[in-house]
């Protein structure tokens, strides 16, 4: 068979326009835009990249952006008070920090000092375990742009076998998280996992987020199964995912492609996130 491509890309542009209405609504009836702040210290060139297309993203929608960029060398102390006057400010709704951030900060006494209510990353320990007790949060923008991807395809989800290969903070444990409440069959596989393809040969959703190019091949996946791909490695200039497109997408029945797949989502749901906390 021929997998059907969940084209992010669209489903992305599609969720944008919906959130620009409900961008324009929110600005009639609270007379003020929505609010996003994100906080980039140092000079990484991939996380310029990523800084740059979220206040893109936040333009297109109607959402201000308010972007902090620090130096390299900046203390923590420095930082946590730029975080305490963002979550004291009543225009910043959310609050992003982008990570990696350099050595001599401890990133998570930082994500902990973010309001949870702004904390539209969703990396704090208190909307992760918001998130683990099923308590209305915030959700991690990339699992719950899968959600949607899954979602896109017509397919309940309710007692479907789903396998997530990766227990990350940022996407293989919300992302899991996610499929349970969704009401999934949900087992989580990892670097020990033993005898992994007789694992995921079970999933009717298969999420990878390994980091491991063209990793997940034609012979591990479940005919007609719902490949979600979120792997993002750079090999000589060019994008590829964690699962090899080309075996794959002939034994899948839906597949995300790399680019044009989870990717865009990201950040749409980023947007989500700061419209959903600014009418909390
Ligand atoms: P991490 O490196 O934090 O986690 C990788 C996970 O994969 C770990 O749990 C690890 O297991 C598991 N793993 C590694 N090797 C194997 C193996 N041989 N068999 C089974 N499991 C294995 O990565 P992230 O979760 O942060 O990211 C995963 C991928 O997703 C990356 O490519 C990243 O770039 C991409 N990404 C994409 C985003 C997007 O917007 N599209 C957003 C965030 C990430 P163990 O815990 O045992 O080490």
């Amino acid at each position: 068979m021929s997998a059907k491509i969940i084209d992010g890309k669209k489903i992305a542009e599609q969720t944008r326009g919906k959130l620009k209405a409900e961008a324009e609504a929110f600005v009639k009836k609270y007379k003020r835009q929505p609010g996003l702040a994100v906080v980039l210290v140092g000079e990484d060139p991939a996380s310029k990249v990523y800084v740059g297309n979220k206040v893109a993203g936040c333009e297109q929608v109607g959402i201000k952006s308010f972007a902090h960029y620090l130096a390299v060398d900046v203390t923590q102390v420095k930082l946590i008070e730029l975080i305490d006057k963002l979550n004291r400010d009543k225009a910043v709704d959310g609050i992003l920090v982008q990570l990696p951030l350099p050595k001599h900060i401890d990133e998570r006494t930082v994500l902990a000092r973010l309001d949870p209510k702004k904390d539209v990353d969703c990396f704090s320990v208190s909307n992760a375990g918001a998130l683990l007790l099923g308590e209305p949060c915030l959700a991690a923008c990339t699992p719950a742009g899968c959600i949607e991807l899954i979602k896109s395809t017509g397919v309940s989800m309710s007692g479907l076998n789903a396998v997530v290969i990766g227990r990350s903070n940022i996407v293989g444990k919300p992302m899991a998280m996610l499929l349970l409440q969704e009401n999934c069959t949900v087992t989580i596989c990892h670097s020990r996992t033993k005898d992994l393809a007789k694992v995921t040969k079970q999933a009717d959703i298969l999420v990878a987020a390994i980091g491991k190019k063209e990793f997940v091949t034609g012979d591990m996946v479940k005919s007609g199964a719902i490949v979600i791909d979120v792997g993002i490695n750079r090999h000589e200039g060019k994008l590829y995912g964690d699962v090899n497109f080309g075996e794959v997408s002939k034994v899948a029945g839906y597949i995300t492609p790399v680019p044009g797949g989870v990717g865009p989502m990201t950040i749409t749901m980023l947007l989500a996130n700061t419209l959903k906390a600014a009418r909390a």
